[in-house]
């Protein structure tokens, strides 16, 4: 078979509408609601194949960097996926160490050379992975309150996911009182840069009473000495990885056993090619992987679902249902087929899905970065945003429901 060559790479860039499910702020400027933009990547050949990608990480800034690494790929052999990779990241060496925006851009790129050679082979992404490991992913969904929780529950979901920055044990005991022990509870604390140590054990030791799943984002990312710290001090099981760009970004997590779940985010962890050798380094340290797709447009819920099917030590997917409509009209009502609280696994040559490019145009970006809003106890108004949430400690010392 000729190999196609690379003719052609266009930027697709959108606002997004707001999440489905409340209780993630204020939906005009929170930054996971009101500020969410999608950005799309297509790769074209000299062959008439289309290779789809996405990528997270400030798509807006993203974006940039695609168009201006376009030029690298340009006339390059599609199929040559590592060595492009490679390539790539050789070409931004000389901005500094590659964080989420360049990692952004490189997995937007790779998702789509890897959509390319399933198309042109005829055969779905993870069969190129290494072929299936099951035939339907576990899913998990999110929840704000009891009500939504069961309604997840009732729809078919084994798994819900709660948290935030306010009170998220109280919200988390709730929950699990409405889904009871048969559902599978995980409080994500978004690692915000107020919460510190003894907070982050004390929250840990009574979200642990809840026997969850796991607890994710118990510190800021950058806090590896308070990471290493609080896995002495606690034994509940840990997430995090989503915010750390690549596979030299998320890696230190499992160098050390600081968790017990990684969360790359499957639109700026370096593509498929950057996920597979993460999905390694996790197994090799009895580490599950549960890639992180919530910000994240359909393109990278794809790309995140070939990789599940494919490696042993899946977790879980997550899922933002119910999301924005708009989210299905994007792939052109392709969405990823449920039964039971699992996803199906695509069975479409490539990545399975294509680009509404004139749905995506009709919602150009406006803005693309918002402040964390809503929650603030009651009177700390006039504290500055980093003061607020610490006063009370985040509710830990609310008494049981
Ligand atoms: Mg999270």
């Amino acid at each position: 078979m000729k190999s196609p060559k690379i003719t052609a790479i266009r930027t697709h860039l959108m606002q997004a509408g707001p999440l489905g499910v409340s209780g993630w702020g204020d939906v005009k400027t929170s930054i996971t609601t009101g500020t969410r933009n999608w950005l799309f990547v297509t790769v074209e050949t000299d062959a008439g194949i289309t290779g789809l990608g996405e990528g997270s990480g400030w798509p807006r800034v993203v974006e940039a960097a695609v168009s201006d690494l376009a030029h690298i790929l340009i006339g390059q052999d599609a199929f040559d996926i590592e060595r492009l990779s490679q390539r790539l990241t050789v070409a931004m060496m000389g901005h500094g160490m590659n964080g989420v925006v360049g990692q952004g851009a490189i997995a937007a790129l790779d998702t789509a050379l890897w959509d390319i050679k399933g198309q042109a082979l005829g055969v779905p992404i993870w069969q190129l992975l290494g072929g299936k490991m099951r035939d339907r992913i576990r899913c998990y969904t999110h929840a704000s309150t009891p009500e939504q929780a069961k309604d997840a529950v009732a729809r078919g979901y084994t798994a819900i996911k709660t948290g935030g920055v306010a009170n998220p044990v109280a919200k988390a005991r709730e929950i699990r009182a409405a889904i009871g022990e048969e559902a599978d509870l995980m409080i994500d604390l978004h690692g915000p840069p107020w919460l510190n140590l003894p907070d982050a054990i004390e929250i840990c030791r009574e979200l642990g009473k809840l026997k969850p799943l796991f607890v994710e984002e118990p510190l800021a990312p950058e806090n590896m000495e308070g990471y290493r710290a609080l896995r002495r001090a606690v034994d509940v099981p840990l997430a995090a990885g989503e915010r750390h760009g690549g596979l030299h970004g998320v890696a230190p997590l499992l160098f050390e056993n600081l968790v017990d779940v990684i969360q790359p985010d499957s639109g700026r962890a370096g593509g498929l090619t950057g996920l597979r050798k993460l999905a390694g380094l996790a197994e090799a340290r009895f580490a599950t992987v549960a890639p992180h797709s919530g910000s994240l447009g359909p393109v990278a819920e794809f790309a995140a679902i070939h990789l599940l099917a494919a490696i042993p030590n899946a977790l879980i997917l997550e899922r933002m249902d119910p999301d924005w409509p708009g989210r299905a009209q994007v792939t052109r009502g392709v969405v990823p087929v449920m039964q039971e609280g699992h996803v199906l696994l695509p069975t479409a040559p490539g990545l399975g899905v294509t680009l509404d490019e004139a749905f995506v145009a009709a919602s150009p970006s406006v803005r693309n970065c918002g402040l964390p809003s809503g929650g603030w106890p009651k009177g700390t108004e006039g504290a500055t945003l980093y003061n607020q949430p610490r006063t009370p400690r985040m509710g830990i010392a609310q008494k049981e429901a």
